[in-house]
């Protein structure tokens, strides 16, 4: 089940300190080299591999192709090349695309994976693990300096443990950082420099394809039932044989005019009301529910997109209503189901707390029939983006459990609006190795990233993080909509948080601006979360025309469906006038 093969590093054949030396005192004897194949990632890797060894050594080492390799020297190989592979003794990469290895085979060092994005993996992981390289944030990347590096032997593999990984933070929704830390999924597709995204068409589509504007004017009937009316902007009637062509014909088009999705969505709108008509209702009965007639719609929309793009995968929502698998029906090989772990607790993992109970008979029972099983997943609270959500301990366990029942991906669907949302740039960091690799320690992860990002207030944010951690109780109920006055927030808490965090702000009164605002945006949390619990207090003392201050001069939303100065109006109404 795990096909993470983890670090075999090996002293042996040099002994200690007895290998040669990539570089000493801004001097290398070793050139970087590309093979005359190498793909646009691994060009881009050659290039970032020259660049960060420059900056931790000072040394500028050569990039040079094959042809020009002079016999004898010592050589950092980026990519694999049959002929200079057969004549070191390297096997052909293994595993998937995303795969790679990176060992030394006498003096010189082999970093080479799948060509689209497995070399260039291996080469950042190789800066990652040996010389101490971070993508903290697209603003931040730790480098670590060093006068002298010794090449050891070293024999290291790795392949993904999700295939498809898409940490939808809005601070991570950059190609670059998304490459540097292995997520390889977004809302958007390119074919970037780092060997491209692979991306899922749209969601609640039904609306897109069957809109109310073009049709329900003439065919009321295309749209779903409910209370005996015909509703235009709920569901679409599934059983209508017009509707399915419409949606065939759409789907088509659509493919082709973006045809670089993996996935199409075809599936159910944003509300709660399936169509309640008499011949939808027979098709439910018939299949064992409401996911029962989506996949029975989706299924001949597959059958007609297959023959024309056999690649192309079409993908459908188990959500709201359509949660449940159905029965007497099974997804298509090129079908994909979403399936949502909406209105969960997330202060538990999913399979371990009594109001999750229903989670895993769902997941189970979809694996058993599900080619393709694709998780949406949630980590932040949409009611209150900037409010402590302490769920960092049932990150990496969910993973687990999702991919125990075939995940072939995750979406982890966060602060996606703006930046600013509760430790967003320390979850989306985490999410993304754990995404890569759950059997990592999340404590490990999240302390290193507060050390190398908090500067001098470091030991006040661990401090508070695990204060935060420490507010989940085996009782406490946590799903994403919670609000200032939930029970996970006691007076207690909120006290001794503030005290930290105004330490913490106080440690880092005179760094740098970049520091000061990374340390507020932390210490925005609590002061959120006191304005909703005393109005008045934190109208005297100045927290209320710093928290607004602050939210509007960083575009910082707070509720999903409100942009800030709906918030904003929404509190002055509700606290300030009693
Ligand atoms: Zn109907
Ligand atoms: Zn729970």
């Amino acid at each position: 089940m795990v096909i993470c093969v983890v670090a075999a590093v090996v002293v042996a054949a040099f002994g200690m300190n007895q290998g040669p030396l990539l570089f000493s005192d801004g001097q290398s004897e070793y050139s970087i080299v590309l093979c005359d194949d190498a793909s646009i990632s691994e060009q881009t890797a050659a290039k970032e591999l020259q660049g960060y060894l420059q900056q931790i050594s000072g040394a500028l080492l050569p990039l040079v192709s094959n042809d020009e390799l002079a016999e004898g020297g010592k050589h950092i190989f980026v990519g694999f090349n049959e002929e200079y592979a057969a004549k070191c003794g390297v096997e052909h990469p293994s595993g998937s695309d995303e795969g790679y290895t990176y060992r030394t085979i006498g003096d010189n060092i082999w970093i080479y994976g799948g060509k689209n994005r497995g070399t260039m993996y291996g080469v950042y992981s190789f800066l990652e693990n040996e010389f101490g390289v971070r993508w903290y944030t697209v603003d931040y990347t730790k480098i670590p300096t060093t006068k002298t590096w010794r090449v050891r032997e070293l024999c290291h593999s790795e392949q993904p443990f999700v295939q498809y990984r898409f940490v939808q933070y809005f601070n991570a929704d950059y190609g670059d950082w998304q490459a540097h830390n292995k997520c390889n999924s977004a809302t958007w597709v390119a074919e970037n420099e780092y060997g491209g995204l692979t991306a899922y068409w749209e969601g609640h589509t039904f609306r897109l394809f069957i809109t109310p504007e073009e049709y329900f004017e003439e065919h009321p009937e295309y749209f779903s039932l409910r209370e005996g009316v015909r509703r235009p902007n709920e569901q679409v009637c599934l059983s209508n044989p017009e509707v399915l062509q419409i949606c065939i014909d759409k789907m088509k088009h659509t493919i082709e005019t973006n045809p670089l999705f993996d996935v199409y969505s075809m599936s159910q709108n944003d509300n709660p009301f399936p169509c309640e008509c008499e011949k939808c209702r027979a098709i439910e009965e018939q299949y064992g529910g409401h996911s029962g007639i989506i996949l029975w719609f989706v299924n001949q929309v597959a059958d007609a997109i297959n023959p024309l793009y056999p690649d192309k995968y079409i993908g459908t929502f188990a959500y709201q209503y359509s949660l449940e698998a159905p029965t007497g029906i099974v997804p298509r090989d090129n079908v994909v189901i979403r399936l949502c772990s909406f209105g969960f607790c997330f202060a538990h993992p999913l399979n371990e707390c009594k109001y999750n109970e229903e989670f895993v008979p769902i997941i189970e029972k979809w694996s058993q029939i599900a080619p393709n099983l694709y998780i949406w997943d949630y980590v932040v609270n949409f009611w209150q983006y900037v409010a402590p959500f302490p769920n960092f301990n049932v990150l990496a366990e969910n993973i687990k459990l999702f991919k125990k029942h075939n995940a072939i991906g995750v979406r982890e669907q966060a602060a996606y609006q703006s930046n600013g949302g509760e430790f967003s740039d320390m979850k989306a960091w985490v999410l993304s190795k754990l995404l890569w690799n759950p059997h990592q320690e999340t404590q490990k992860l999240v302390s290193q990233f507060i050390k190398d990002f908090y500067g001098e207030a470091a030991p006040y944010i661990q401090k508070y993080f695990d204060l935060c951690q420490k507010q989940v109780k085996d009782d406490t109920e946590m799903i994403f909509y919670i609000d200032a006055h939930n029970p996970l927030y006691t007076d207690k808490f909120v006290k001794e948080s503030k005290e930290i965090l105004t330490k913490a702000q106080q440690a880092v009164a005179d760094a740098n601006e970049e520091m000061r605002l990374r340390v507020d945006m932390v210490a925005l949390q609590i002061d959120y979360l006191r304005l909703y619990r005393t109005p008045q207090e934190t109208l005297a003392d100045g927290t209320y025309d710093w928290v607004w201050a602050f939210v509007r001069k960083h575009n910082i939303r707070i509720h999903e469906m409100q942009d800030i100065e709906k918030t904003i109006q929404l509190y002055n109404e509700n606290y300030l006038k009693k």
